[in-house]
């Protein structure tokens, strides 16, 4: 069982796979990446908005148009100047987090595949945008890049956190058009990666199915 980006099944048995499965694994595309940034905090977030100092987990990209475009700067390659940025404020429900009023946020923003830029500036100011205050609270931080996100795990190729894009292509046929997307034409090797149907966000799913794939064929 591979749980790896198709760039690692490459690594790993890519002189073992059958020429058309090789061949469909090199065209496979990676998306756009992630650039995670923690913070140390002293007392709450500010949010303008009530309702979000109780959230565990928001989602800063302002009205839908300015989401779209933002995240459609990030897929062609272009960091935007508000990127989209998910963040989770867990130590609301979880107060073993935080150590007296020092309290972690964690955020990460989405940024074109490869980015060798830093967002830190970037995710502090969308933050600020909806919470005025917050720059001035900032005791820490600590940053993942693109490429350091690769580092700590080959499946983010590029830093891509979905082991793969998710265009219309591969959300159908991930990794390859085939019936059987987690046999790779090897005996006893198979794909359980998010890299398979049905992808990043359904989480053990793509595990479960693999796994039937290889006791149906026992
Ligand atoms: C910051 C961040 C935030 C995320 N937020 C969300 C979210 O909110 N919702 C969501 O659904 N998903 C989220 N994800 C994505 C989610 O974590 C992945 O979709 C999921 O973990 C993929 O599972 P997997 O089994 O495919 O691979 P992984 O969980 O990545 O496991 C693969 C394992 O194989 C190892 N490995 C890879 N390649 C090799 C190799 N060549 N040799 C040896 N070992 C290798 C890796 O080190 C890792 O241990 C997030 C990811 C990150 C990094």
């Amino acid at each position: 069982m591979l749980d790896t980006a198709p760039a690692g099944v490459l690594e790993i048995v890519g002189d073992r796979l059958p020429s058309r499965v090789r061949a469909a694994l090199s065209r496979y595309t990676y998306g756009p990446a992630a650039f995670k940034v923690d913070f140390a905090i002293d007392g709450d977030i500010p949010w303008t908005n009530p309702d979000c100092r109780r959230a565990g987990t928001l989602h800063l990209g302002g009205a839908a148009e300015q989401i779209v475009a933002s995240e459609a700067a990030t897929t062609r390659g272009r960091m935007p100047d508000r990127p989209f940025v998910l963040l989770g404020q867990q130590y609301l429900i979880d107060p073993t987090r935080s150590v007296g009023t020092t309290n972690p946020v964690y955020a990460y923003a989405h940024v074109p595949h490869g980015y060798e830029g830093d967002a830190t500036d970037a995710v502090i100011a969308q933050i600020e945008r909806f919470a005025p205050g917050f720059h001035d609270r900032i005791l820490a931080v600590s940053t993942r890049n693109p490429a350091g996100l690769e580092a700590y795990n080959p499946n983010y190729v590029g830093g891509d956190i979905a082991a793969g894009a998710n265009t219309a292509r591969q959300i159908a046929f991930r990794p390859r058009v085939t019936s059987n997307p987690y046999s790779l034409g090897v005996k006893g090797v198979y794909l359980c990666s998010s890299a398979t149907p049905p992808g990043g966000g359904v989480h053990g799913m793509c595990g479960l199915y693999a796994a039937n794939t290889a006791l149906s064929l026992l």
